[in-house]
């Protein structure tokens, strides 16, 4: 169709929808409207610079709460979702697992019921190139060892957290509706993304942020885990191109083709560090390396993830565009440019502000 594409985003507050949202608005024609009940991980501050864009709207809402999200579907007749709004953290998920049973199952599952329900009563307009995309995360297969090929789409689900059961979860939800209800959906499994604009609880963020105030940085265990990496602007690519290009009812896995183990990156995050004038304005030994020390390691820890990008690669064309030395080094230049961003966050003083004018849920 001519008409551009009016797509709900959820979760469009936190990282990835963030950055997603940018993507959208600087590279399509699209309106978006971004749902978000803005929990801890949701920062409006991160849509600053396209708050006042025509083509961008956003409504705080939990995925959860049935009539708010029929009324916002109801309003803005979207013509597709990008489904992110998610409990993303393992170790909180550890720590206390009902937040991910309630938004990442029960918030799929509503908004799954909600869009078939939305679909039923549609006009073709909107009904012809309607696609829902779920994102999701590689975590649900599990992990590898060092010698096992990477993960293809064709994996076993085998999740070890809270976080990627309740993942995996809704991706079998996700892939009955369209089974059962002809619900025309696309799922990503994506690896880690880094980048701007990333919660400050997350690993790179974390080790930056901790290593400019001189603190120790907290390894697991023995360091050797091994993740892939992928910029968030690439995954943000990747997601547009599976919305527009990909199969219905197919799963795309999404990853930078960059292993590494935590201890290397850690590594190459301080010698970084060590590069940087403003870094190096506040250090107090002769490299940031020093600070590194070794913690328990998580329960259930994951070794490896690897993604095979065959499929992706060769239906869609998508590849990564960074390189990783340099996305780092640009995250690292956001983290010391953006300060305010974040020591709202560490202050407390963002989540201050948040209770005074939210429901605790
Ligand atoms: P995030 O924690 O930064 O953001 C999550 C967003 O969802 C926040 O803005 C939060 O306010 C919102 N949200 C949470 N519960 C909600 C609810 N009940 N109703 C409405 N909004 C709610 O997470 P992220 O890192 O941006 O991840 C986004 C998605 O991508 C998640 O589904 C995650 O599983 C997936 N994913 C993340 C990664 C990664 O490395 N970060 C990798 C692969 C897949």
């Amino acid at each position: 169709s001519t008409q551009p594409q009016r797509v709900l985003v959820t979760g469009g507050a936190g990282f990835i929808g963030s950055a997603l949202i940018h993507h959208l608005l600087r590279t399509t024609a699209y309106e978006v409207l971004n749902v978000d009940s803005l929990t801890y991980a949701g920062n409006p501050e991160s849509l600053e610079a396209v708050k006042d864009d025509p083509r961008y709207r956003f409504k705080q809402i939990d995925i959860t709460d049935r009539a708010a999200l029929t009324s916002a579907f109801a309003e803005f007749q979207p013509t597709g979702v990008f489904h992110l709004a998610a409990e993303s953290h393992v170790d909180r998920s550890i720590e206390g697992s009902r937040a991910f049973i309630d938004t990442n199952v029960i918030g799929t599952h509503t908004l799954l019921e909600i869009t078939r329900a939305y679909l039923a009563e549609a006009d073709e307009s909107v009904r012809k190139p309607f696609r829902l995309l779920h994102i999701s995360t590689d975590e649900v297969y599990g992990d590898l060892s060092e010698t096992d090929p990477a993960f293809t789409e064709q994996n076993r689900y085998d999740p070890s957290s809270p976080y990627s059961a309740s993942k995996a979860a809704s991706d079998h939800l996700v892939r009955a509706w369209a089974r059962t209800y002809g619900l025309p959906v696309l799922i990503t499994n994506c690896s880690n993304n880094y980048g701007p604009r990333q919660f400050p609880e997350k690993l790179i963020p974390h080790m930056i942020l901790n290593a400019i105030a001189g603190k120790p940085l907290p390894v697991y265990g023995d360091g050797r885990q091994i993740r892939d990496w992928l910029h968030v602007e690439d995954h943000a690519d990747a997601l547009l191109t599976v919305f527009e290009k990909g199969r219905t009812g197919e799963t795309y896995n999404v990853g930078g083709n960059h292993e590494m183990r935590n201890l290397a990156l850690v590594e190459m995050l301080c010698d970084l560090l060590d590069q940087h004038p403003q870094a190096v304005a506040n250090r107090s030994g002769e490299s940031f390396r020093e600070l590194i020390t070794f913690v328990t390691d998580r329960p259930g820890h994951d070794r490896r993830y690897a993604i095979n990008l065959s499929k992706i690669h060769a239906e869609l064309g998508w590849s990564p565009a960074h390189t990783f030395e340099e996305g780092l080094r640009e995250t690292i230049d956001w983290y010391l440019t953006h300060t305010g961003w974040w020591q709202r966050i560490l202050s407390g003083e963002y989540q201050l502000e948040r209770l005074g004018t939210q429901p605790r849920s």
